[in-house]
């Protein structure tokens, strides 16, 4: 069983191994000050916070004159990477059954894969069951923070919620609004809104280490009325995030300008209902005008960039890098059930292949900032997660080079950091996380479900 959600462990450990993190965007430049990295390094949590990390003499050297000392357990992980616990910045957990499902672009994938997978949900148990199915598959990844997806059903959220605060996690999670253009047992309203998000904001809205998130599933399934009303309680109350889908594919675009073709652009439709800003996060954004660029820019939104999804539904390719460069918060994610991997390492694998693409190739540490970091900026989390800044909170993943013979191999040709860690984004995936951490409590062996 995972260690239950009892808060952070009263005492302290230090892990030694390999250690790299961010302090900041690379760029392209493998020799960047952001990129902290220590060969020989050691983290120190204390009470669920990074207390230091650093090289092991200077941090084991702190540790011998802390009164903390005799309490502290030492974790060898020596000869294996111990990165700042992965962020996935846009996936639907009740979708997790139809990966993999064959056929057709977004708008068919919807009504044949997505409504039907998500009307399931209308039994409790069922989300119950998928929730603790992705919170353990999340953890056996790696990734220990996401932004989620729940259904149109209030019990949704409860479900991942419920389990995510007994696992101790730092997750967003909100319950999908629609009110026009999806079966009948998928709609809510405006009225429905209005009682049953304020409950939900009450009971799960800083709880722990949740937060509640505003969850249109996107502009041709919201009334305009339904996204002045996310709008209003984003402004109304603090720390409420908000996320959504963008210019994800040219047939969606030609719905959205049928239905308000009075409007500027796609993302104007948002802006309009007040829902831009920190802590909104929109999927995709692959076909966006460059009016949409500079708006997303200039107020701050962040993209979840899904490449698996993008290349599995047939979407397009999205220019990362540029948008970067361009000073947008972008954040890595797996976007399951349309994407084909619940793993980041091989969604990184997949971002390099679509930034060839575009000619504007990922650099290998770049990459892993998006992976942590960055998907904590992108989130508007990074004083708590994607990095070991001293307070941060300890979560952590401890990923094995040797796992995978291929990898093993050509780790042993590599000379530079950037070359092990781009081999590691690759050829890497699952079988390389040798252990996660959450709040400095290693998570057990990963089953919680029955
Ligand atoms: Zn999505």
């Amino acid at each position: 069983m995972v260690t239950p959600g009892s808060g952070p462990a009263p005492g302290s450990r230090v892990l030694l191994g390999e250690i790299v993190h961010f302090s900041g965007d690379p760029g392209d430049d493998p020799q960047s000050a952001a990129i902290q990295h220590w060969s020989d390094g050691a983290l120190w949590i204390e009470r669920g916070r990074v207390r230091a990390c650093g090289a092991r003499a200077d941090v084991l050297g702190a540790l011998q004159s802390d009164p903390a000392a005799a309490a502290t357990t030492i974790d060898d992980q020596r000869g294996r990477l111990i990165l700042p616990g992965l962020i996935d910045c846009h996936l639907h957990y009740a979708q997790v059954g139809i990966m993999a499902s064959w056929g057709r672009q977004l708008l068919e994938w919807l009504q044949n894969y997505t409504f039907p997978a998500e009307l399931a949900c209308a039994a409790a148990d069922e989300a119950e069951r998928r929730a603790a199915f992705v919170l353990e598959r999340l953890l056996a990844h790696g990734t220990t923070t996401a932004s989620v997806f729940a259904t149109v059903h209030p019990h949704s959220v409860d479900a991942f919620m419920r389990q995510a605060d007994r696992l101790g996690l730092r997750m967003l999670c909100g319950k999908v609004m629609m009110d026009r253009n999806c079966p009948p047992g998928l709609r809510d309203s405006v009225a429905t809104n209005r009682h049953e998000i304020p409950r939900l904001i009450a009971d799960w809205h800083g709880r722990g280490r949740l937060r509640y998130t505003l969850t249109p599933r996107f502009v041709p399934t919201s009334t305009p009325q339904q996204l002045e009303l996310a709008g209003e309680w984003y402004a109304a109350v603090p720390d409420l995030h908000v996320q959504s889908h963008l210019c994800e594919n040219a047939a969606e675009i030609d719905w959205v300008r049928t239905l308000h073709p009075q409007a500027a652009d796609y993302f104007a439709l948002y802006q309009a209902a007040g829902l831009a800003g920190p802590r909104t996060i929109y999927g995709h954004c692959l076909h966006l005008t460059p009016r949409e660029r500079a708006a997303l820019r200039d107020t701050g939104s962040a993209v979840a960039f899904c490449p698996t999804s993008n290349l599995f539904l047939g979407s397009g390719v999205l220019d990362a890098v540029s948008l970067l460069d361009e000073g947008i918060a972008v954040g890595l994610a797996t976007d399951i059930g349309g994407g084909s991997s619940l793993s980041l390492i091989r969604t990184l694998a997949a971002a390099y292949q679509h930034s060839q693409l575009v000619g504007r190739p990922l650099a290998p540490m770049r990459a892993w900032y998006l992976a942590t970091l960055g998907g904590a900026r992108a989130l508007e989390l990074q004083a708590m997660v994607g990095s070991f800044q001293p307070g941060c909170e300890g979560d952590c993943v401890v990923l094995d080079w040797t796992a995978i013979p291929e990898l093993d191999w050509r780790v042993d040709q590599a000379v530079t950091l950037a070359e092990r860690m781009f081999a590691l984004a690759m050829l890497g995936d699952e079988r390389c996380v040798h252990a996660t951490y959450i709040e400095g409590n290693r998570v057990g062996a990963l089953r919680v479900h029955a």
